[in-house]
């Protein structure tokens, strides 16, 4: 069964009636700031914008769109990379949390805060330092993305390898599933084997099983030494070889291991002539080290040690002796992630393979990218201590639409298929949505697809949620 498009007085009028005051968005100027995401690849206008502000609005809103099958999208801070959150073509209802920001709780002795959906991830995450703890979901986007988009999309970032995926932080969620009921799994609990688990299916849904209204995340002692260091080495070889070092090494207290090739490098020397070349000469591989901790061990020492201790890998280095340097190291990479595209389109991947074989991964699949498409600038970087590798690919200046759009087909086709032979995912973090909806379809196999859209079926049987995101839309699609 399809959601069908309601003509637009007859939606005015009921979800106005569900919605508090300022709730609902119909004028054009006012729907422009949630049609586009923070790519800029998709731009769609929705049907409206509803903007519940409890969690009886939302209950109430989802009741009606059920029961009148209108199609709705959940939507947080826009910085979902696959084109996930943006209405469908002018059909959806966009379902914003912005207006449900608020951190309902936060439990130092528990190390648990609960913070509503629309909560920005930076403003927890402030609030979480303020009771000297901290919430340890930390990359780019953190002052833009919401709580509800990170648990949608079960978010990793920088801190992954000491504190895990989103999935790792969430101890209980509520959720206003697509026909208005409220399931309440809202628990600070550490362990609680009652029955199914059933926090994990919304998590890294996509928006698709139901709205995330709050979540209750794990906290951590908030650390008193970080240390930065950045380090130049001859190969991605030596840069793993060195990774698996640090594990050992540096033991818990290593919080990223993040790799930037030459060539990303080069970007934030091109764009910003405030940062200068890090070394007296170029490398082929560059990592950003972060060691952090309480206690009474001292990490700036340790950090020290252990790069000397690593002489026959480390080509340079240079560890930052105070927070302001650290986080002045930390920009190479922000600045290369911002201008890599030249404030143009450029083609993302977010893969993962084995840690032990992402050296060979890189390798081939640059490889095969060279030879397939010589004329494309790929950029190199990725939290590798979780083999997770972004490989971009930038079309050459001046080259038409038409021709970037075949480039970014063929070019994700080589690296894919490269993704095949080591056994990787061709998603280890940004999820499917449209954008790699048709790359997922073709490599699932057939009893996990039966499964999901069973999932599907039963969460949302009238498909008003998301339609069309990592599954294929109802309409292309016999669910009975
Ligand atoms: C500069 C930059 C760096 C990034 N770095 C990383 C990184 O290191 N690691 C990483 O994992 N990701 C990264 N991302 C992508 C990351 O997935 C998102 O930034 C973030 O988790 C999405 O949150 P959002 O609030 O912007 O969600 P949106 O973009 O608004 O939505 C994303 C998806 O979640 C759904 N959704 C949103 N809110 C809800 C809700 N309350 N209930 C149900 N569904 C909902 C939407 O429908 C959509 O499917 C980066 C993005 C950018 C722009």
């Amino acid at each position: 069964m399809n959601a069908v498009p309601p003509n637009s007085a007859s939606l005015i009028a009921a979800l106005t009636g569900v919605l508090s005051d300022g709730g609902l968005l119909t004028e054009a100027e006012d729907l422009v700031r949630y049609s586009r995401d923070w790519s800029g690849d998709h731009f769609s206008r929705p049907l409206a914008v509803a903007r519940p502000a409890s969690v009886e609005e939302m209950s109430a809103l989802m009741r009606h769109c059920h029961a009148e099958r209108i199609a709705v999208v959940p939507q947080g801070g826009l910085t979902g990379l696959v084109g996930a959150a943006v209405a469908a073509d002018g059909n959806e209802v966009v379902v914003s949390l912005e207006r449900m920001n608020r951190i309902r709780s936060i439990s130092p002795i528990d190390f648990a805060m609960v913070v509503e959906a629309g909560c920005i991830l930076e403003d927890a995450k402030r609030a979480a330092e303020e009771r000297d703890c901290i919430l340890p979901i930390t990359f780019g986007a953190q002052g833009s993305c919401r709580i509800g988009g990170n648990v949608a999309t079960n978010a990793g970032g920088f801190n992954v390898l000491r504190y895990g995926m989103t999935r790792d932080l969430v101890l209980g969620l509520e959720v206003v599933l697509a026909d208005g009921r409220v399931w309440n799994g809202l628990k600070v609990l550490r362990k609680d084997n009652r029955g199914y688990d059933l926090k994990q299916i919304f998590i890294g849904s996509e928006g698709t099983l139901g709205i995330v209204t709050a979540a209750a995340l794990k906290l951590f002692p908030r650390p008193t030494q970080i240390e930065t260091a950045l380090v130049g080495l001859r190969s991605i070889e030596d840069a793993m070889a060195l990774y698996a070092r640090a594990r050992r090494d540096c033991s818990d207290l290593l919080t990223a291991f993040e790799l930037i090739l030459r060539g990303g490098i080069e970007i934030t020397v091109r764009e910003r002539k405030d940062f200068p070349d890090p070394f007296h000469k170029p490398y082929p591989a560059y990592v950003l080290i972060e060691v952090s901790g309480g206690g009474l061990i001292n990490l700036s020492d340790m950090l020290v040690n252990f790069l000397g201790s690593a002489g026959d890998l480390v080509e340079d280095g240079i560890v930052a002796s105070t927070r302001a340097q650290g986080e002045r190291l930390w920009l190479y990479r922000e600045i290369m992630v911002e201008r890599q595209g030249r404030g143009g389109r450029y083609l993302r991947t977010d893969v993962s393979v084995p840690i032990s074989r992402l050296a060979d991964f890189v390798a081939d699949a640059l490889f095969e990218l060279g030879r397939a498409r010589p004329d494309a600038l790929p950029v190199t970087y990725g939290h590798v201590g979780d083999g997770n590798i972004h490989l971009n690919v930038v079309p050459p200046e001046g080259m038409g639409s038409e021709e970037i759009e075949r480039l970014f087909e063929e070019a994700e086709a080589e690296i894919f298929a490269v993704v095949d032979r080591y056994g990787g995912s061709i998603s280890a973090e940004h999820g499917i949505g449209r954008v790699k909806q048709r790359a997922f379809l073709d490599r699932i196999d057939p009893v996990s697809l039966d499964l999901a859209a069973g999932i599907k079926q039963a969460f949302d049987p009238n498909h008003i949620l998301s339609d069309g995101r990592i599954l294929a839309p109802a309409s292309a699609v016999d669910y009975r």
